[in-house]
């Protein structure tokens, strides 16, 4: 039977960090992965740019039922030191907006930056590879794989969330997790686009494509970002953000010109300009074809001019206080993440060890610890990686 100090199934993010991290420690790594290419959430990520870090990540970017579990890992490994390491390979990045840093070329330069960190420390890498059977032993865990059988010392559980299924999502890391007793914190889809009620997206279906700069709140939370119009409903990165704040049923408020005060702007144009059409005056705010919406959904008349003060302020409400209840979300197919997993009670927060299971290691997106959009995640992913890594 092969004998390893360290395996991991996973081959993603957090399973290549830890992995790499273990064999420089000199311990003998085995890491697994059903699908036939390491990395391809990474290869994808980003626009396949890749927005590998973020310049301010903190605990407070992070959902998870124990907010201050994350604090450990994301000081033990920071976004500066995954920067250091990409500069060390040469690879070119830019900040494109709120501190997240993307290749200048492609995604795969990370993908290989992982590779060869692993070459370097002598992690045998099988692909297309999994396990079908976990038992611990006196000696650490027998696993049965697909081809073979192993015995190691350490394992590694780097599976990964839920989304995107076409791509080798599994639920097997949770599955194990229920195996050895684990509590999970319920799983849903997070970083994901909203859908709309038939009759409202009949309503909205002209605006499909357009975007406007948002600030979108559920309850407390908020985001100010762009927010896109879909055939199916709402995207782009302020929904994709609240997304994983909103439960269904909830309701969203958006305010489509924040900063503005439509009701005075109007007011303004009708004294100085009384013969503008409202759909004329609303394109100086907004894209065309949600100024044109607007303008015939109000059916007012033909004249700012005869507008009433109570008319402008309802028009600037349905602009800056659009509120509305989603029907719900586009689910695992296309959600960047999975909200919740592994509850981290379970777990040790500096070496994400599993407490009740000396030697068994949950790490990345299968814990129950979500990042915001951008690069949050994979610095979750590169932090408790790295401290796995430095335990096993
Ligand atoms: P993964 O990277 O998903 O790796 C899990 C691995 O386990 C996979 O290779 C999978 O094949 C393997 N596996 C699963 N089940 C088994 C099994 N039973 N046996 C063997 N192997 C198995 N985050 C960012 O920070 N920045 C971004 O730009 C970004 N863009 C994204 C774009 C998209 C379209 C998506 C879907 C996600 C994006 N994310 C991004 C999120 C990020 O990709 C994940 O949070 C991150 O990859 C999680 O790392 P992980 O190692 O835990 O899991």
């Amino acid at each position: 039977m092969e004998q390893f100090d360290v395996v991991v199934i996973g081959a993603g993010a957090a399973g290549m960090m830890c992995a790499a991290e273990a064999g420089k420690r000199g311990r003998s790594v085995l890491i697994l992965d059903h699908a036939d290419k390491p990395g391809e959430k990474i290869r994808i990520s980003g626009g396949g740019r890749c927005n590998f870090t973020n310049l301010n990540a903190s605990p407070a970017n992070y959902i998870s039922q124990n907010p201050s579990f994350c604090i450990s890992a994301l000081r033990r490994y920071t976004q500066r030191d995954f920067i250091a390491l990409v500069e060390r390979y040469g690879i070119a990045y830019h900040e494109k907006t709120l501190g997240q840093l993307f290749c200048d070329g492609s995604s795969r330069q990370i993908v290989d930056l992982l590779l060869n960190e692993m070459k370097q420390a002598g992690v045998e890498l099988r692909l297309q590879a999994s396990a079908t059977q976990v038992e611990r032993t006196n000696e650490g865990f027998h696993l049965q794989l697909s081809n073979g059988v192993v015995q190691c010392r350490s394992l590694v559980v780097a599976t990964g969330g839920k989304s995107i299924p076409k791509m080798g999502a599994t639920s097997f890391g949770y599955d194990l997790a229920r195996q050895f007793g684990l509590n999970i914190v319920e799983t849903r889809p997070a970083l994901v686009p909203l859908t709309l009620e038939p009759t409202m997206l009949e309503r909205l279906g002209s605006l499909s494509g357009v975007s406007v700069d948002a600030v979108v709140a559920c309850g407390k939370t908020r985001f100010s970002e762009a927010m896109l119009f879909t055939h199916r409903g709402l995207s782009g990165p302020s929904i994709l953000q609240i997304s994983s704040y909103w439960r269904e049923g909830s309701e969203i408020v958006v305010s489509m010109l924040p900063g503005i005060n439509l009701f005075e702007e109007l007011r303004s144009v009708r004294s100085q300009n009384g013969r503008q059409a409202l759909q004329t005056a609303l394109s100086a705010f907004l894209p065309k074809r949600l100024a044109q919406l607007i303008a015939e959904t109000e059916k007012g008349p033909a004249n700012l001019a005869d507008y009433s003060d109570k008319h402008l302020r309802r028009i600037d409400e349905a602009v800056n206080q659009w509120r509305f209840r989603p029907a719900g979300s586009e689910g695992y197919r296309t959600a960047e993440v999975t909200l919740g997993g592994v509850d981290t009670r379970e777990l040790d927060s500096r070496t994400m060890e599993v407490k009740s299971v000396p030697g068994l290691y949950m790490i990345g997106e299968v814990v129950d610890v979500t990042g915001w959009l951008g690069g949050y995640n994979f610095q979750w992913a590169w932090s408790s990686g790295w401290c796995a890594g430095q335990a096993v």
